[in-house]
């Protein structure tokens, strides 16, 4: 609480070299509020100007006891600090005065003169320099604005005063421009149109009247400006102050986005496939044609929504997305339904490709990374992968697997067993006496006896089992997960199966079965030859029968 008032209280240096005098002052002022504090000379004085904790006023005798009268120290003290000086003088002849002026002082009181006269003087030059510190800050935020202001008459139109920045651009110097008016700067508006612009101001309608224009410097060159006028009292009346924006650059700027929005829009139409430009955040900047009509997408919308949010795509590219805010840049980066990644209401019939790469930013006035994605049709493609991957694995006759494809799924499978301990079969079968079909039916029907057995068999085994064709007229059904007796019993059924089919032009139909399963270090090769000599055993015990290797030796 009493630093608070001590804090308020505004401090007084006394330079007085008579210590009754010096004593008698400071009492009083002390009793009216003030701190004081007494210096005999103004060495000491100056010094105490210099020192940490100025005084807000030095209250100074002219005849001193050192070297230094209080003329001197007072004009040290005010080159040194902004700080008011008011004399003490018992004389008041003219060359006093003059010095007192001349030192620029607040005034000057008469020793032993009425002490309200002193306290008030005192008031006074504390509350006038206060004023003034005030005046010059204002004047000088005017006058170095970096916005270009001016003041003017609104009714002779004539400037008051005009700051830094405008004069600078205009190339004028004050002098000029107090000869001229806002007229002289505005080759768009005539003396009628600017004073019915000013006119809801004048009156009083608006506070504030905003308009753009553009000004004429001194060499004739001219500029686009936005001007804010106001009105304000100065000394009984009112006067017009401008601020005015020189808007050559924000028109530059404005001019530069837009032509590199127009590269943008031309590059993203050039790209024949739906394409987006999108912000790390995951917003749509921009997009092409065909990705509107496509994907509906819309321009500040989020895209991999979904994909965030638990789609299906593999979790790498979940996580490089989450990372970067979009798919891996510069990288193909993966397949998925494109509806999942733009949460598309209807689910596209295509396969779509997403690819995205980081945009080059440096003619993008956007101060982030940006990322052009976008997708291709590759429904084609995968279609025609399918039918090649098919192709290289099945038998073109009997659609039933290849030598090729049964070989790899026998060595998984062993591996498999190995690990595991999983049992798995091997049935082949042989048609008997085949030669003698062809022979009497024809190649074709030959054919057809293969395509039918092949049916048969695929119509009655499970999805995991594969069935082979090994060679000519023979298969091999690979069954993992079952045992040799299951084994047996499944190729006893078919080759009943068999014998009852009635094949067209042909007739009845018989094969040899054998039935094998895994056995410890069994290889590709081992296998296959155990299977085929178990299917020669059913051929030597008369055809049409089925032999099973029941135990592993
Ligand atoms: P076995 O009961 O001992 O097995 O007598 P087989 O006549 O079936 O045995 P062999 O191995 O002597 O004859 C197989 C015949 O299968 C010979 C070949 O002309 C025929 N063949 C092989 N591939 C095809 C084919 O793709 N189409 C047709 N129609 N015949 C084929
Ligand atoms: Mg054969
Ligand atoms: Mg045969």
């Amino acid at each position: 609480m009493r630093k608070n008032i001590r804090e308020k209280k505004k401090k007084i240096l006394l330079v007085e070299d008579s210590r009754l005098t010096a004593l008698v002052v400071a009492e009083y002022l002390n009793k009216n509020g003030y701190e004081t504090e007494i210096v005999t000379t103004g060495e000491e004085a100056v010094q105490k100007i210099s020192g940490g904790f100025p005084p807000d006023l030095v209250l100074m005798d002219i005849e001193l006891a050192g070297e230094m009268d209080g003329i001197e120290a007072a004009r040290k003290i005010i080159k040194l600090r902004n700080i008011p000086v008011v004399f003490l003088t018992a004389n008041t002849s003219e060359e006093i005065i003059e010095k007192i002026k001349e030192v620029r002082a607040y005034g000057f009181v008469l020793k032993n003169t009425d002490k309200a006269v002193l306290l008030s003087t005192v008031e006074m030059a504390i509350k006038l320099h206060e004023a003034n510190t005030h005046a010059r800050m204002f004047e000088w935020l005017f006058e170095n604005s970096l916005n270009e202001l001016y003041v003017f008459h609104p009714k002779s139109l004539k400037f008051v005063t005009v700051n830094r920045a405008a004069r600078r651009n205009l190339g004028y110097t004050i002098e000029e421009l107090k000869t001229m008016t806002p007229l002289d700067l505005k080759p768009e508006l005539d003396l009628q149109s600017f004073r019915e612009l000013l006119n809801p101001l004048v009156s009083g309608e608006q506070e504030q009247i905003q308009f753009n224009t553009v000004h004429r410097r001194k060499d004739g060159s001219l500029y686009p400006v936005e001007i804010n006028l106001q009105l304000f009292d100065y000394e009984g009346e009112k006067l017009c102050m401008a601020l005015v924006v020189d808007l050559t650059e924000r028109k530059q700027l404005e001019e530069e986005k837009r032509r590199k929005e127009d590269q943008q829009r031309l590059m993203l139409e050039a790209i024949p496939s739906p394409a987006w430009l999108v912000s790390r955040e995951r917003r749509i900047l921009a997009q092409n044609k065909a990705a509107v009509s496509l994907f509906e997408t819309k321009v500040g919308d989020y895209c991999w929504k979904r994909v965030l949010s638990g789609g299906n795509l593999p979790d790498k590219y979940r996580e490089a997305i989450e990372k970067s805010g979009s798919p891996l840049p510069g990288t193909k980066c993966y397949f998925c339904r494109a509806d999942e990644a733009f949460d598309r209401n209807e689910p596209l019939n295509s396969e779509v490709e997403l690819s995205g790469t980081i945009w080059d930013t440096w003619w993008i006035p956007l101060g982030e990374d940006i990322f052009l994605h976008y997708a291709n049709d590759v429904t084609k493609y995968k279609k025609m992968e399918e039918e090649l991957r098919s192709l290289s694995v099945t038998d073109v006759l009997t659609n039933a697997y290849n030598r090729r494809y049964f070989i790899q799924k026998l060595e998984e499978e062993i591996e498999r067993a190995r690990r595991n301990g999983n049992k798995f079969s091997l049935v082949m079968l042989d048609i008997d006496r085949f030669k003698s079909i062809n022979d009497r039916f024809g190649h074709n029907a030959g054919d057809l006896v293969l395509k039918r057995i092949a049916e048969m068999i695929k119509n009655r085994i499970r999805k995991i089992d594969i069935l082979v064709r090994w060679g000519g007229e023979e298969f091999i059904i690979l069954l993992p997960d079952t045992t040799v007796k299951n084994a047996a019993r499944l190729a006893e059924e078919l080759r009943v199966n068999l014998s009852r089919m009635d094949i067209p032009g042909v007739g009845r139909v018989t094969a040899s079965f054998g039935v094998v399963s895994y056995c410890l270090g069994d290889t590709v090769d081992s296998l296959v030859n155990k299977v085929d000599n178990m299917m020669y055993e059913a051929k030597a015990a008369g055809r049409n029968s089925v032999r099973e290797l029941i135990e592993c030796e």
